[in-house]
């Protein structure tokens, strides 16, 4: 293997310690702490453990929790008042949707109506628009993971050939803004590209976000690129990531490793969401 690895704990814990020393600092310039609502709706295992991972790194980070668990049997009108509370609420800086939802509740009518500068999650339809037409606002979490990533290993992006597998609202599409926001030469593949090898083979910076386990390999990598894996895969031999992890490693200069590589961005870039909300609404950004 000649690749380094990128080492997303370690990035993710430098983050979060500086989320830390903002939320500190903020908390000195307010008066106040930024205040994250996470909503819960029924009693999915998969959700809840995510929800408490989100609440336990905002606590340690300063963050005041104001989460909110609705039974599964809520209806979208109560789970609507509930986001337009938090809406109306000063101290709630940063509002997140636990998806999915269950079933009989719309997910996305749901989101749309958090407050685009409440939008930690940054999924609803003003923040998608701003992040297209390159005005402020709040990214998605794991999309601004994988710039952190590429950025703390110094990977150039201006003018390099940046290739993102998948086309989804939650990664693919925003990762191709960002990296086109950052002059990138992006294209974006899907389940209908031809020649997808060939096309990810040409890139500088591959993103494999695709939810297909080990689909990526050595041919799709360009000698000396660099490859972020942002796919989670349960396979009978364990988690896997979309890039067959060790033939890729022998051709890439710099690769993530799953877990442990764009895992653990995901609640490290919503923690920072929290406190730019927080500044957005007080003026200070
Ligand atoms: P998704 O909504 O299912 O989107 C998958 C994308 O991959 C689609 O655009 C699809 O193309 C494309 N695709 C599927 N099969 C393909 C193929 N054979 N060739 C080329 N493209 C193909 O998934 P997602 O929500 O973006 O998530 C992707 C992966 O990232 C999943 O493994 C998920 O678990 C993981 N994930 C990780 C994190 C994290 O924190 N690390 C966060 C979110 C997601 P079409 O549009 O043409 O169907």
């Amino acid at each position: 293997m000649s690749a380094t690895i990128i080492d997303g704990k370690e990035v993710a814990a430098r983050v979060r310690a500086e989320v830390a020393q903002d939320v500190a600092e903020f908390l000195e310039r307010t008066g106040s702490a930024p205040g994250l609502a996470t909503i819960l709706v029924g009693d999915d295992p998969a959700s809840a453990v995510y929800v408490a991972n989100k609440r336990k790194a905002c606590a340690e980070a300063g963050i005041v929790d104001f989460h909110q668990h609705l039974p599964s049997d809520a209806t979208q009108d109560t789970v609507a008042a509930l986001i337009e509370d938090c809406n109306g609420n000063p101290e709630v800086s940063g509002i997140l949707l636990q998806l999915p939802v269950p079933k009989g509740l719309n997910g996305k009518e749901l989101t749309a109506l958090i407050e685009p500068d409440k939008d930690v999650d940054g999924l609803t339809h003003v923040s998608a628009g701003r992040l297209a037409q390159g005005a402020p606002g709040l990214r998605p979490c794991t999309p601004l993971g994988v710039i952190e990533l590429l950025d703390s290993y110094s990977v150039a992006l201006e003018g390099a050939e940046a290739v993102v597998v998948g086309r989804s609202d939650l990664v693919g599409k925003p990762v191709a803004f960002l990296l086109l926001e950052r002059n990138a030469t992006v294209t974006m593949c899907h389940s209908r590209t031809r020649d997808l090898a060939g096309v990810c083979s040409r890139a500088d910076v591959l993103v494999a976000a695709i939810g297909r386990a080990e689909m990526i390999g050595a041919e799709f990598v360009k000698p000396g690129a660099a490859v972020i894996d942002v796919g989670i895969n349960r396979t009978d031999a364990g988690l896997r990531g979309d890039v067959e992890f060790d033939a890729a490693a022998d051709r890439a200069a710099l690769i993530t490793p799953v877990p442990g590589g764009v895992g653990p961005m995901t609640i490290a870039m919503l923690l920072r969401n929290t406190v730019t909300a927080a500044k957005l609404q007080a003026g200070l950004e």
